[in-house]
């Protein structure tokens, strides 16, 4: 067996269907089963398959690969993280006034990542987010932490 990464088959909402779909096409499906979505393999940027299962020589494991957030090769977010932090601005965009909303979207992709300034951020969003009436603030939450790294959901007192 050759060792290296197999490919992922992802729904464009974020469904994985097969993360062996090189090894394993018997698996693959044109649509999502899950949401009717057509699925793909590869980013539709640079056209880098979507890495899958891992092969190492000697090793099985059964572990569940997770489906990546972003294009390790163009560093673009992939269809189904493009579609949560839409829906976080436009939530953004309904509940809070102009400057603040454009503020909450600009700190949306810091938060989305672990960097230096993903507390800071997190925090600025957190106090943002304090101005929006109770229903819309649990919403964006929910929203939120599909979007949210590590150190962010911390910083917002969330659940890891
Ligand atoms: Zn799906
Ligand atoms: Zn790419």
């Amino acid at each position: 067996m050759r060792e290296g990464y197999d490919v992922m088959q992802v729904c464009v909402n974020g469904h994985q269907i097969n993360s062996s779909a090189q090894s394993m096409p018997q698996f693959n499906q044109p649509f999502c089963d899950q949401c009717g979505a057509e699925t793909i393999t590869a980013c539709p940027e640079c056209r880098t398959p979507i890495p899958g299962y891992y092969y190492a020589s000697g090793v099985l494991s059964v572990s569940r690969v997770p489906v990546p957030n972003n294009c390790t090769q163009c560093g673009v977010a992939y269809p189904w993280r493009q579609a949560t932090l839409a829906s976080a601005v436009e939530i953004f965009e309904l509940e809070l006034d102009g400057q603040d909303a454009s503020d909450a979207a600009a700190l949306l992709p810091l938060i989305a990542s672990d960097n230096p300034r993903t507390e800071v951020a997190a925090l600025k969003l957190k106090r943002l987010m304090s101005k929006m009436a109770k229903p819309a603030y649990d919403i964006t939450i929910k929203v939120i932490s599909d979007l949210a790294s590590e150190t962010a959901k911390k910083t917002f007192g969330m659940k890891p």
